[in-house]
């Protein structure tokens, strides 16, 4: 039964992460003309693509449809994996991806993690950095083994320094007995997204690279030797192109659309909880995400004092006010301590999954891309950022599994998906047996 007060007077439709940086366009910069490389979406990945071209000197303006920062890298949960995730699909399974070539994939998903550590050291970013680790909850004791069968895997290839915790020993992660338990990776860590965004942001302004707010690109044509790009605000001739555009991803890069599937992800807060039950609800201070299809994951606020919950209550953006009633259902089945907490603030966004559930970087029609976090991107985006970055510097990029020539399509797919609220219905159904038959 959803309680219909949950919504606090004060509840705000926009990320609690607003409250330390929002997204503003403020005083436009202004285009460059010219431009050795333009990259369009400044989020993560297209900050991370231009501060790496900075630094080996070459000349970037970052082109941004609205405010900087205002697609997903403002908006979400601000858990850091070392790439635990790599190869899950949208449906919660686990992708077959041969050993050597997962081994690979893990081996560099751990280096995004260490990008990240790296950046926030060396840039100075604000940005309540710890890395306390995750619990990963399991359904149903099916999932558990399945779990332990990838341990040795992930302990290999990404150093994961993951381990199992039985049912018994569950409350030690999570003051709840809802799960059969579930694997802790040590290797991961968390931040406050939105200053971890505005820290990049800093970072890129500190080294004069434009930024330009409200400049949507509409149209890329060839202009030999590199390309036109018209914007809303004018035209910029650039030698290179980088799409970064992940689950923004719209008809002006067709080819890549129809690689990408925008699927939304929604998150509350909740008011300042007591301190003695805050303390209690996540003791060792770690993210938690959990093994279902249609998945939650959540942490505490970086004072420790609010639940930040989220997960895909719809897979398609919905009302502020749907999502938070079915997160907090979500939640309270989890901690029924918490029930009667007032959520303040509910929020959505675009994440990007692809058809292989992988990341992917590479060149399509002669752009640069770098698309497809697949639900976890705050390292890999800005990961695969800085690999692009590198390359078109020339610096050797062998080492990157995820740059490839096969970003997989599908000929009944065209970049609408019309399909993902049946897909979630369908989903919540098969968790639900799930766990009725384990
Ligand atoms: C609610 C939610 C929770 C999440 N939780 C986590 C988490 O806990 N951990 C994690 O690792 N990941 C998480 N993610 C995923 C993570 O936020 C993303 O992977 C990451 O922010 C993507 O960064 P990006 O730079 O690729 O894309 P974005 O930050 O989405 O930026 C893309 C930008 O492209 C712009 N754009 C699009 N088209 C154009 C155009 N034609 N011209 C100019 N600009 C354009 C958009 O306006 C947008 O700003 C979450 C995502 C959401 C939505």
């Amino acid at each position: 039964m959803l309680n219909p007060d949950i919504l606090h007077r004060d509840f705000t439709a926009e990320p609690f992460w607003w409250e330390a940086y929002r997204p503003v366009a403020g005083e436009l910069t202004e285009l460059p003309r010219e431009v050795r490389v333009a990259i369009v979406g400044g989020g993560y990945a297209g900050l991370a693509t231009a501060l790496e071209l900075a630094r080996h000197g070459i000349a970037a303006a970052v082109l941004e449809a609205q405010a900087p920062g205002a697609g997903a890298s403002t908006r979400n949960g601000g858990a850091v994996s070392g790439g635990v995730n790599i190869g899950k699909s949208f449906s919660g399974k686990s992708v077959t991806i041969d050993g050597a070539r997962a081994a690979r994939l893990l081996a560099d998903a751990a280096d995004a993690f260490a990008l990240v550590d790296r950046l926030i050291r060396e840039e100075q970013i604000e940005c309540f950095w710890e890395t306390k680790g995750r619990f990963v909850a399991a359904w149903t004791s099916a999932h558990f083994e399945a779990q332990r069968r990838r341990l040795s895997l992930l302990n290999a290839a990404a150093q994961s320094g993951a381990y199992m915790v039985p049912r018994e020993q569950q409350r030690e992660e999570i003051a709840s007995d809802y799960y059969h338990g579930g694997m802790v990776v040590e290797r991961s860590g968390k931040l406050h997204p939105a200053l971890y965004y505005k820290g990049l942001l800093d970072a890129c302004r500190r080294r004069e690279v434009p930024v330009c707010a409200n400049a949507a690109v509409r149209q890329i044509t060839p202009a030999a030797p590199g390309w036109r790009l018209e914007t809303s605000r004018g035209t910029v001739v650039a030698g290179d192109v980088v799409i970064a555009t992940n689950g923004y991803t719209g008809d002006l890069t067709p080819s890549l659309e129809r690689r990408i599937v925008p699927i939304a992800s929604h998150i509350i807060a909740t008011e300042e909880l007591p301190s003695e039950l805050a303390r209690s609800l996540i003791p060792k201070g770690r993210t938690l995400s959990d093994t279902r299809r249609v998945l939650c994951y959540y942490r505490m606020s970086p004072d420790g004092r609010r639940m930040i919950f989220g997960g895909r209550a719809r897979f398609t953006q919905v009302a502020a006010a749907v999502s938070a009633r079915v997160l907090y259902r979500y939640m309270t089945a989890r901690f029924p301590q918490l029930h009667g907490v007032k959520v303040t603030h509910a929020w959505t966004g675009n994440t990007a999954f692809t058809l292989d559930a992988l990341p992917h970087m590479g060149e399509n029609n002669g752009l640069h891309f770098c698309l497809g976090c697949n639900g976890s991107g705050v390292a890999m985006m800005t990961y695969l950022g800085w690999q692009t970055a590198r390359k078109i510097a020339g610096m050797a990029n062998a080492a990157c599994s995820f740059d490839t020539p096969d970003f997989p399509d599908h000929r009944l797919y065209s970049g609408n998906p019309w399909f993902l609220p049946a897909v979630g219905g369908w989903y919540r159904l098969r968790d639900r047996m799930d766990r009725l038959f384990a």
